[in-house]
């Protein structure tokens, strides 16, 4: 295993164990369900949105380290940013998980610790809860999303 890789996990690890932003907003305006039934990953997101603006977002809920790794990275990286900039952070994301090519892993920060999971397509899912579900939130879907 690489050190990159070995770093990648650590940053994984690191995010499950101590989540960012794991908690439920009082003054939420948006929120969305996420579930993904081929792991059972479920995810309860809560997001504060003002004049388009990411205020405050936080999430519960149970799955694997990926699932909940993403969840607080994610949360972490749109916090403040625009509803449009979250939606280029999820192209890019999902460009990143799904994409045969190398990505830039330097425009994605953060976000690059995901690549390794490109090799593994369920794992794939597990990874792009969160995001779909910021999605769902942002666009006021009133059912919960589902990676199937
Ligand atoms: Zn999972």
């Amino acid at each position: 295993m690489s050190e990159l890789t070995e770093l990648y996990k650590e940053v994984i690890l690191d995010h499950n164990k101590r989540p960012r932003n794991y908690q439920k907003l009082s003054d939420a305006n948006r929120s969305a369900e996420g579930f993904n039934p081929l792991c059972g990953d479920q995810i309860q997101l809560y997001v504060k949105l003002e004049e388009g603006v990411i205020r405050d977002i936080g999430f519960q809920g149970s799955g694997c380290a990926i699932s909940k790794a993403s969840a607080s990275l994610m949360t972490s990286l749109v916090k403040g940013k625009t509803s449009t900039d979250a939606d280029e952070l999820f192209e890019r994301f999902h460009r990143l998980v799904t994409s045969e090519q190398s990505p830039d892993t330097a425009e994605l920060g953060k976000l690059s610790v995901f690549s390794g999971v490109r090799e593994f397509p369920a794992r794939v899912k597990c990874a792009s809860l969160a995001w779909h579900t910021l999605r769902a939130a942002l666009e006021e879907k009133g059912v919960p999303v589902t990676t199937e």
